[in-house]
């Protein structure tokens, strides 16, 4: 059986944090809840979740102030935060943000949408698939050596293409949209714009040559695909 995953609820209103629990539990979730500041170090000290539900209003310290100390610590850093507010404009998002939440939701919100937030943080931490070896076509990546080849010759991918390629590969002759790209490759730089996507997708082009490179399609209109049905070489006349 799968491990339940653990959420820790740092949150100082007994309802909401009761409402939050009951629904994690429902789903598969195994919630602990800590009202203050404090508690929530006691518990993270003892048991290591894989989410942290972080209130911003707190007694004490604030949960702006907790998300920064356990991003500068290594053994916390890891952890996805979303922070759970009222507050709602654009500054609050981005100090959240910027203090190192992975994730923002204000309240009121739906159950339905945290547990969806909180899947989607765990998707993006998930650690990839070691020792995989993904061929597509005559493309061949492999996760494990961080290798890339073509017709059996290596080929010299950045960090951030090879991630991009690595994710096309996985789901090839599917076609991606650039925010789709951004969520999945990028994952937690959630100010990146769309254009970036475009750049490195040039750039993985590039590194790929002139054959390999055609395995990409721009897809007009939608974004991105990877596919081994590679068009042919404009013949040279
Ligand atoms: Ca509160």
């Amino acid at each position: 059986m799968r491990r339940q995953p653990g959420v820790l609820i740092v949150e100082d209103e007994p309802a909401i944090a009761e409402l939050i629990a009951v629904n994690l539990r429902h789903n598969g979730f195994h919630p602990t809840w800590a009202m203050d500041s404090a508690s929530a170090q006691r518990e993270l000290d003892a048991v290591l979740p894989d989410v942290i539900l972080l209130d911003w209003m707190l007694p004490g310290e604030s949960g702006l102030t907790l998300a920064r100390r356990w991003r500068a610590n290594p053994r916390t850093k890891a952890i996805p935060i979303i922070m759970l507010t009222a507050r709602g404009d654009e500054a609050d998002r981005v100090a959240g943000l910027d203090a190192g939440a992975d994730d923002y939701i204000a309240k009121p919100f739906s159950t339905k949408e945290l547990l969806a937030r909180i899947r989607a943080v765990l998707r993006r931490r998930a650690p990839e698939q070691v020792g995989a070896v993904v061929v597509v076509g005559e493309l061949s990546l492999d996760s494990a050596t961080y290798r890339v080849s073509f017709k059996s010759q290596m080929l010299k991918l950045g960090p951030t293409e090879f991630k991009l390629l690595q994710h096309l590969m996985t789901h090839a002759e599917r076609v991606h949209s650039r925010p789709q790209l951004l969520d999945k490759v990028w994952g937690d730089h959630v100010f990146i714009e769309e254009r970036t996507v475009d750049v490195h997708v040039k750039r993985l082009r590039e590194a790929l040559g002139a054959e390999a490179g055609q395995m990409i399609e721009t897809v007009r209109g939608a974004g991105y695909r990877l596919t081994s049905q590679c068009a042919a070489l404009p013949a040279v006349h």
